[in-house]
């Protein structure tokens, strides 16, 4: 029984150290569990690829994918579960959030209850209260715009058994939401809830354009309830149109003497209008810019050297 890690880094050069040592002192603990460590260097402008360098010089059970640029998280976490070879696959954060003690609980889910899928659900976590409010309105709205059921209050952190990783590897969408497109795969599934840490050193590497970019692949590649949502404005902007229309000619026949300040109704009228419009237009233009980037089927990224114990 191998089980892989598959572990994204990008310039986390003070803390993955630590973290490398945390997650093998962890792992020592329960010597009957075979392990490859997996880091994918996410294009760091920081010295973490020295560091993950030194990593699997010195230890067999390392490898490194360095991506020739920033490609992002999820793409990051593909690259490695395409690399890994393990029985069983597990996706952590590399900044300490997610304990490795905790990854152990994911392995005896996988092992003892036959689970094939292992969510690792928050229970508390120590983010910004914008990040924790945020995420938690999203994970909801998420929830109740899609079919798909996908864990509340869960991030990339999970177990995978090898079945799940081999039927993954054939969803090849840019734009993806790796816990969603999972969570849609089936399988049997089971959660292990925990707390999260702190980041151990450095700032997230999520700032809000990121999160965003997120959140919309999330909505975008799993509903169409905003293009839904357009055809229901519509409606409703027609029928408040209606009114308007009918108080303007109401206003035309009986009080003649005063049509002229139909001003007001014009501008709040265009306004709304002009601001539905564009609203609409941005939904769309989301939905034709993933059809967009999809149909260029580019590949999904670029990877410079893979680093492995033999070859540096
Ligand atoms: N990460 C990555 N590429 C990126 C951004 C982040 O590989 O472009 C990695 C990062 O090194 C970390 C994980 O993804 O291991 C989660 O990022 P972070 O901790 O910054 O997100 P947060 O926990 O703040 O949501
Ligand atoms: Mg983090």
């Amino acid at each position: 029984m191998l089980v892989s890690y598959v572990l994204p880094v990008y310039n986390e050069q003070d803390g993955i150290q630590r973290f490398h040592d945390e997650l093998v002192a962890t792992l020592a603990e329960r010597p009957e569990i075979r392990y490859e460590l997996v880091y994918v260097n996410d294009g760091s402008a920081d010295g973490s690829l020295a560091t993950l360098r030194d990593l699997a010089k010195n230890d067999p059970q390392v490898l490194v994918i360095d991506f020739a640029r920033n490609f992002g998280h999820q793409i990051a976490i593909t690259a490695g579960l395409d690399e890994a070879s393990g029985d069983a696959v597990i996706i952590m954060d590399t900044d300490l959030q997610d304990p490795p003690r905790v990854g152990l609980q994911l392995i005896d889910a996988w092992l003892h209850d036959g689970a094939e899928i292992v969510h690792a659900r928050r229970r508390t976590r120590q983010d910004t209260l914008f990040k924790r409010a945020t995420a938690h309105a999203y994970y909801r709205l998420l929830r109740s715009w899609t079919d798909v059921d996908i864990p509340l209050d869960t991030g990339d952190f999970r177990l995978l058994d090898r079945r799940v990783v081999d039927e993954l590897r054939r969803f090849r969408e840019r734009g993806r939401f790796v816990r969603g497109i999972v969570a849609s795969m089936g399988f049997r599934q089971t959660e292990v809830l925990f707390d999260r840490d702190e980041r151990f050193a450095g700032e997230t590497k999520y700032p809000l354009r990121k999160m965003a970019r997120l959140a919309i692949d999330g909505v975008t590649g799993f509903s169409t309830v905003p293009l839904r949502l357009i055809t229901r404005l519509g409606f409703l902007v027609l029928a408040m149109s209606v009114v308007g229309i009918a108080y303007a000619v109401a206003m035309r026949i009986f009080r003649p003497d005063i049509t002229v300040s139909g001003w007001t109704m014009l501008m709040v009228v265009m306004l709304f209008l002009g601001g539905t419009q564009m609203l609409s237009l941005g939904v769309l233009g989301s939905y034709i810019g993933r059809t967009y980037t999809e149909a260029q089927a580019r590949p999904l990224y670029i990877v410079r050297q893979v680093i492995r114990h033999d070859n540096d």
